[in-house]
Parts: structure tokens; sequence; C-alpha cells
């Protein structure tokens, strides 16, 4: 085991935990750990660094800066107070001009979608409709059986999960004689790809109500993702129209040929 800082050799009894990102942990010796300015004992502190990356650690070291735990603490209260009010804002400024489909809110005037990716962390996005490339939904089925109390849920929720509740039992299917079982959704996730190449995802609960804005959702998403399909096939169109008309004019082709490419592009 070697030290993600200074590459020393390491035990698990003389290393402790940070996160590099993506959900990895490495470790870091206690001589990083001092030259951080965090004791052994100073469990808070080292609770601390696990959300700083192990760049910004090693930049601090190289720096000689010491990790302070209080101004660490008011730094992450204030920033938690500018999410909380940017938030607050852009929620009410959705809400009040558009659809709420909990946890999207579409504004139709501006052509954004509010996404309240969390609220207890303000945690959210907003994106433009023409960013969205395509979406796709996981429905994370399970089967109960109405002869059995007991209900086994399946899990394997990714993206955010944005309510708890389940029970919404969208469809019934018999299976033998006896005992007839009872399909039940217990998680909805959206992934939506972006055209940069990032997604966003999310989930909702099986519960009547987020079926019911999941159905919403995916109406919404599929008349924009066609919108920005279409609109891009056309301005596609529109530059082999401009390339097709300079090998015009530069005689490279007949006016009949010109003439018979432009009805085949634009489909009349
Ligand atoms: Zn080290």
């Amino acid at each position: 085991m070697k030290c993600a800082l200074c590459g020393n050799k390491t035990t698990m009894f003389t290393s402790w935990p940070v996160n590099v990102g993506h959900g990895l942990i490495e470790k870091i010796d206690s001589a990083c750990l001092l030259k951080l300015g965090i004791k052994k004992t100073d469990i808070r502190s080292q609770n601390a660094i696990k959300r700083f990356s192990i760049d910004s650690l090693r930049k601090m070291i190289e720096n000689g800066e010491k990790f302070s735990y209080s101004e660490y603490k008011s730094e992450l209260k204030y920033q938690k107070n500018l999410n909380k009010e940017n938030y607050e804002n852009y929620f009410a400024e959705f809400k009040e001009n558009g659809s709420v489909y909990y946890p999207l809110i579409f504004r139709y005037d501006t052509k954004q979608i509010f996404f309240a990716l969390d609220f207890l962390q303000n945690v959210y996005q907003i994106h433009s409709f023409s960013e969205i490339y395509d979406f796709k939904i996981d429905k994370n089925e399970t089967f109960i059986s109405n002869t059995k109390k007991d209900i086994s849920f399946s899990k394997g929720i990714t993206g955010y999960l944005i309510a708890g509740s389940t029970g919404g039992v969208i469809g019934a299917s018999s299976g033998n004689s006896n005992t007839k079982t009872l399909k039940e959704v217990s998680a909805i996730t959206f992934t939506i790809r972006f055209y940069d190449g990032s997604y966003t995802s999310f989930a909702l609960s099986g519960h009547t109500e987020d079926v019911a804005n999941a159905n919403k959702i995916e109406l919404e998403l599929k008349k924009i993702v066609n919108e920005n399909n279409s609109s891009s096939s056309k301005s596609n169109n529109l530059s082999d129209l401009r390339e097709l008309k300079s090998l015009l004019d530069e005689g490279i082709i007949t006016q009949e040929e010109f003439d018979l490419k432009k009805k085949e592009i634009l489909g009349i």
C-alpha cells in the first residue's frame, strides 16, 4: 500500500482514506497527514479532507498550507447557503413560468429544464432543450406475490433517488392458478445524454404520483429529442445544399444535376 500523496509505503494501520473522485478511495500516510496539519486523533478533519481532491491536497503541502477545520466549515456553510439561495430562486422562477413534472420543470418560453436533483443538498442543473441528445429509461420491476406478506424489493438504482417511497402497483399478471403475481415498479431511472457527451441521471419511485410524472417527463423529452434531431438534420441539409450550389457555380455539375439533387435533399 502506498501513500497517494508522497508514494511512500504505508500500511492500513498507518494510513487514512481520501476520496480521489469518481467514488474511488486512496490512502495517505501519517507523515502527509501531519504535513497538512492534521493530528492522528483529529477525526473531524480526517473526514473533511475526504471531500478534497488529491491534487488540491498535494498543492496544499507544496505551498506549506495547513488544513483548518473552522475555515473549511465556514466556507462549506457559505457555499451551502449560496447553493440554497440559487436553488430556491431558480426553482421559484421555473415553477412560475413552467410545467412541473417533479423532479423536472420544463420552461417553454426560454426552452430550458430545471433538474431538481436533490432538494436537501440543493443540487440542481439547468439545461437548454437544445443540449439534449437522447435519453433512456430503466424500470426496476419487482414481482410480488399476494399470497406472501413479505415483499422483496430489488435495488440497483443509479443516479439520484428522488423519493424513497414505493408502492405503486402498475400492472397485474396472473401466475399459476393458486398464486397471482403483481408486477410492481420500484424505481424508474432516467439517463439523459447531452450533445457535449455528459449525462444526468435521476430516479423516481414507483409511487403512483411519480409514475405519472415519469410518463409526462418521457413525453416531453421525446418531443425535445425529436425536435433536436430534425433541426440538426435540417441544418445538415442546408449545408449540403450550399455545397451543391457552389459546385453548380463552379461549373462542376450542370443545372439539371443540381435541380435533381436539390429535390432529393429537400425531399420534394
Ligand atoms: Zn505520504
